[in-house]
């Protein structure tokens, strides 16, 4: 039976594991993630516009029938009798016929929205603030701010709520013009000015994103995300930095889908074939294009709930 070792269950971790075993039944899935939980990240800003509990976005990992958890970070790549492993500074190898890298990415800042504990001190700061202003002012931006910002206006409409895009690379441009107009529309101030500091008034720092150390040296193909390590693939927030493109949730479901394809097709056909899927096409550029139309045309928390919807099932079904 193949072994596929995946390393990261976060957003990208797990909808890989949940293609995959979908795709392939008989197949051993070992996961290794230094939490006991998975956090469904995506979903915070739901929380902060009371759609539902901080707490309600953490699912156990000690629940799961179908894959097997091993609680530990990976620090390192090896080869070990043909086979690709990870090891941890105490624990491995951990050796499998394919490892899929998704270690998200390290962020950088003096405030942390993606974890349970700091989503929510966060949010308790913005319950007592007039106002609540993000600032982008580093190269890449972690993602997720504007989100928060649209929940805190519909849940807050009294206070002011304006993010200040201050400096980013222009590989966000895409991203965040198409954004832009749709958040004025709800009430969020948009400027490229910093704002000035007025009392009472929350000011949050935007953190700067970077590729995980796991992911430092390795190249990614933009079509299957195998790396320059046979069998081993890289998806999520580090892939996505590595080949240019925002750090977001879509990207990671659909570096997913085109990953869990790429080693079923292995596994059962002996040859790697994909097709495109629903989140977002062949290749960096149609995705690039999906995104842009997605971010135009969505309502964002109604469309996070259908995912929230989904990404229970899914995680009952691992
Ligand atoms: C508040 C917020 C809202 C967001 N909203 C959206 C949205 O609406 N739409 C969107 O597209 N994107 C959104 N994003 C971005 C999205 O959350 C990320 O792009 C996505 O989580 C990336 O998935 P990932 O699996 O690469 O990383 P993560 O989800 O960060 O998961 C990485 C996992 O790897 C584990 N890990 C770390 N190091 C190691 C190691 N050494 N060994 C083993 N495991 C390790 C971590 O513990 C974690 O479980 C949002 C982000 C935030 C913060």
């Amino acid at each position: 039976m193949a072994r596929v070792v995946v390393v990261g269950g976060g957003i990208a971790g797990v909808y890989f594991t949940s293609r995959l075993l979908e795709l392939v039944k008989d197949v051993e899935v070992v996961l290794v993630e230094p939490e006991d939980h998975h956090f469904f990240v995506v979903g915070v800003p739901m929380a902060f516009g009371g759609l539902l509990d901080f707490q309600e976005l953490v699912f156990p990992l000690a629940a799961l029938r179908r894959v097997r958890h091993l609680k530990f970070a990976a620090t390192a790549l090896s080869q070990e009798k043909d086979k690709p492993c990870v090891r941890g500074a105490r624990e491995g190898p951990v050796c499998g016929d394919y490892i899929v890298l998704a270690p998200g990415a390290v962020r950088i800042g003096s405030v942390n929205y993606w974890t349970l504990n700091g989503a929510q001190e966060l949010y308790n700061k913005v319950v007592s603030a007039k106002a609540v202003r993000f600032i982008v002012n580093v190269f890449t931006p972690v993602m997720g701010f504007q989100e928060l910002a649209y929940a805190i206006k519909s849940r807050f409409p009294e206070k002011e709520v304006s993010v200040h895009v201050v400096y980013a690379s222009p590989d966000y441009d895409f991203l965040l013009d198409a954004w832009a107009s749709k958040a004025r529309e709800i009430g969020v101030e948009v400027s490229s000015d910093p704002p000035e500091w007025r009392q009472g008034e929350l000011h949050v720092s935007v953190p700067a994103v970077k590729a995980h150390p796991l992911a430092a040296n390795l190249e990614v193909a933009p079509t299957t995300f195998e790396t320059d390590i046979e069998r081993v693939y890289l998806i999520g927030d580090s892939s996505l930095i590595k080949l240019d493109l925002p750090p977001v949730g879509w990207g990671a479901l659909w570096q997913a889908t085109i990953a869990a394809q790429a080693v079923a097709s292995e596994i059962l056909k002996g040859h790697v074939e994909v097709e495109v899927n629903q989140w977002g096409g062949r290749d960096k550029d149609s995705f690039r294009n999906w995104l842009t139309y997605r971010m135009t045309t969505g309502t964002p928390l109604v469309h996070l709930r259908g995912l929230y919807d989904l990404w229970k099932k899914i995680i009952k079904n691992l």
